[in-house]
């Protein structure tokens, strides 16, 4: 049984004092509410919130990831920051290869490798994120796109290794956009993802990982995605900023 995974990307919002009283909110329905098979719980804040995020969560079921990690260990990379640093600031978890960083920082899916490689090093859980763009799907291209990204991103990865790994099946014109992937399309893809995996692991690793969905989740429509065999949890963007909506998605992610 894979343990289901619910992440909240708060992406480039909320200013320090926003974030620590979104923390501190988050934690206090966590406390109050959270029993014990629900899903883990992993929050993303701005790399300017993360140290004091972990401060506020220390004791709590929440766990703090990143958005972002350089693959370098140090050095004269002015405005990153390296998996031993988020490490050092309480953090746990990282998402790496967002399609937003795909799209506007030209990251490719062999930067993406090195990055999932230097974060693992430091003992961090990657959520290593792929998908199609609408262009993409309308072209029934995506199969081989999500394929050449998990090929790439995963290389050099041992199976040792893909414990600390996550899989989020992000499709780019479901990001943001109100439009969810149906469950089925959703679950179509996972499936595909976890044979990708398998042909490269072999299947118990395969039926491990965990493969999370993300794309306009919301409360009224995260239980029937969580619902499907493949879909181990999810990548929630907007409605990870409103605690109560993020809590009842954890919820729906029995
Ligand atoms: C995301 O940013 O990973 C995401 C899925 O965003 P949203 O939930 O807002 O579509």
């Amino acid at each position: 049984m894979r343990k289901k995974l619910v992440a909240g990307n708060w992406k480039m919002h909320k200013n320090l004092t926003e974030s620590q009283a979104l923390i501190t909110e988050i934690r206090g329905i966590v406390r109050d509410e959270f029993r014990q098979n629900d899903a883990e719980i992993v929050v993303c804040p701005t790399a300017l919130a993360l140290a004091s995020s972990a401060r506020l969560v220390e004791g709590s079921e929440i766990r703090i990831g990143a958005q972002n990690v350089n693959e370098n260990k140090e050095g004269a990379f002015t405005g990153e920051w390296s998996a031993s640093m988020l490490k050092s600031a309480g953090v746990s978890h990282v998402i790496v290869g967002h399609s937003e960083r795909r799209q506007y920082y030209n990251e490719t899916s062999q930067a993406c490798a090195l990055k999932n490689k230097a974060a693992i090093l430091e003992d961090l859980v990657v959520l290593y994120c792929v998908g199609e763009t609408l262009e993409e799907r309308e072209s029934n291209q995506h199969f081989d796109i999500i394929k050449n990204q998990i090929e790439q991103g995963l290389e050099g990865i041992t199976g040792e290794e893909m414990s600390q790994v996550v899989i989020a099946y992000e499709p780019v014109w479901a990001i943001g956009t109100g439009k969810t992937a149906s469950a089925e399309q959703a679950q179509e893809v996972h499936a595909f993802i976890r044979s990708l995996i398998d042909s490269k692991y072999g299947q118990a690793i395969s039926q491990a990982v965990r493969i999370l969905y993300g794309g306009s989740v919301k409360p009224e429509n995260a239980k029937q995605i969580f619902g499907m065999e493949d879909i181990d949890g999810g990548l929630i963007g907007g409605a990870s900023l409103k605690p109560r909506d993020f809590f009842e998605i954890i919820k729906a992610a029995q």
